[in-house]
């Protein structure tokens, strides 16, 4: 079945046929627990009710109309994705449909906001070592991995990665009359759940706060609540104590609880760099993914909900930090990395191959992090039993 496929994954073997709550099965009836919610994207579970039930409704109504027109459904998205994020500084939104086309989106806006104000010359965009904001030729460019940068060249100009952490760099970094802005994740995802001090965080918005560049957050992965915040970067403070803002913030993952959907959020600086004609997408904000997005923006955004997710997550890193076999371990809420001595994808495939419904065995789904680094992700409607029963699997895989 696989010939079909162009070779850029090296997919398990296993074929879901069905999912419920925080599990999956596959077409053998095999039953595997989620701990990666298909990369930080089914925060509800599998087959949530609310969201079925929206996008069910939604798609005997209508699918899509493009974006000549309004579509109400796709306008009340907007208008809580907003509401949800103003407390971080954000005035409006555009709709994409992927991380990588909402981190392009990003970089577009600070490219412009400089040229307008500055003129030619300060276009770069700093981002971080062990960073991913994406796949496409631009965002490969952001992304500062070595391991994405061969046989795509050349690629987007402007771009330069330094190390997290390094205030002094990053200081000499931000050269105001050459940077535009400077993208980041609060917590690195791809590389290992990667955190950023609050120092180096701190420094970072004050000093793009004193040269004008744009502070960007990349949150496709942290966001969406799965730290306590609805945005990771919510947690850090600046100089006052006071929580930062941010001139963009990109979204994409989860945003629609397993529709495809993206946004690109725009602050008080930004919010009117676009002109009509300067962006577009064909399906951005489409009406099933917004109906789905409105049930995981009203549900994943109170204050019980968000810290049901720091608790789950404290109960799973202390039980990682019991583990002899586990090194080091790393994260905040439902986003936890943990470093071991073989190799992730080793641990990932067994966690596969032990589904035996026979011997009563179940399956266990986790993400690779690095070689040797197993990251686990997930849904945030997880109950405390499964995280049990998923650490007991993980502990006997080890
Ligand atoms: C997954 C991810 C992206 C890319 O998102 P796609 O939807 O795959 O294009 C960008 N940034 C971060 C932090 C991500 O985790």
């Amino acid at each position: 079945m696989n010939n079909v496929f162009m070779n850029t994954y090296n997919r398990l073997p296993v074929t879901f046929a069905k999912g419920e709550g925080s599990w999956l099965y596959d077409i053998n009836g095999k039953k595997y627990l989620d701990f990666g919610s298909g990369i930080a994207v089914n925060l509800l579970g599998h087959n949530n009710p609310a969201l079925v039930k929206a996008v069910t409704e939604q798609a005997e109504k209508y699918f899509h109309v493009c974006n000549y027109y309004n579509s109400d459904v796709s306008a009340a998205f907007a208008e809580k994705l907003v509401q949800v994020t103003a407390p971080a500084g954000i005035k409006n939104v555009f709709f994409s449909n992927s991380g990588a086309e909402a981190n392009e989106g990003a970089c577009k806006i600070a490219r412009k906001y400089s040229l307008l104000k500055y003129g030619e010359g300060r276009h770069t965009i700093v981002t971080l070592k062990g960073s991913f904001h994406g796949r496409t030729i631009t965002t490969l460019a952001a992304t500062g991995q070595d391991k994405f940068h061969k046989d795509f060249g050349p690629f987007t100009q402007g771009f330069e990665h330094i190390p997290g952490g390094n205030i002094e760099l990053l200081e000499k970094t931000l050269d105001e009359k050459k940077v535009a802005g400077l993208l980041i994740e609060a917590i690195q995802g791809e590389s290992g759940i990667v955190p950023q001090s609050q120092e180096f965080i701190q420094a970072a918005a004050k000093l793009c706060a004193q040269r004008d560049i744009l502070l960007m957050f990349d949150e496709i992965q942290c966001g969406l609540g799965r730290t306590g915040s609805f945005l990771a970067f919510e947690q850090y403070k600046d100089e006052n104590g006071n929580p930062i803002k941010a001139d963009i913030v990109t979204l994409a993952k989860g945003l629609a609880g397993g529709v495809p959907a993206g946004a690109v959020l725009a602050g008080e600086k930004t919010k009117e760099v676009f002109k009509i004609g300067d962006h577009g997408s064909t399906f951005g904000g489409n009406p099933i993914a917004a109906a789905a997005g409105l049930v995981v923006l009203s549900t994943v955004n109170t204050p019980e909900f968000l810290k049901e997710n720091v608790r789950k997550g404290e109960k799973i890193i202390a039980a990682l930090k019991t583990n002899a076999k586990i090194k080091e371990v790393r994260g905040k809420g439902l986003m936890i990395g943990a470093d071991i001595e073989t190799e992730s994808w080793l641990l990932i495939e067994a966690g596969i191959k032990r589904a035996d419904p026979g011997k009563n065995l179940n399956g266990l789904l986790m993400l690779s992090g690095g070689i040797n680094t197993l990251r686990f992700l997930p849904p945030y409607t997880i109950l405390d039993n499964e995280i049990e029963q998923g650490l007991e699997i993980l502990n006997e895989l080890l």
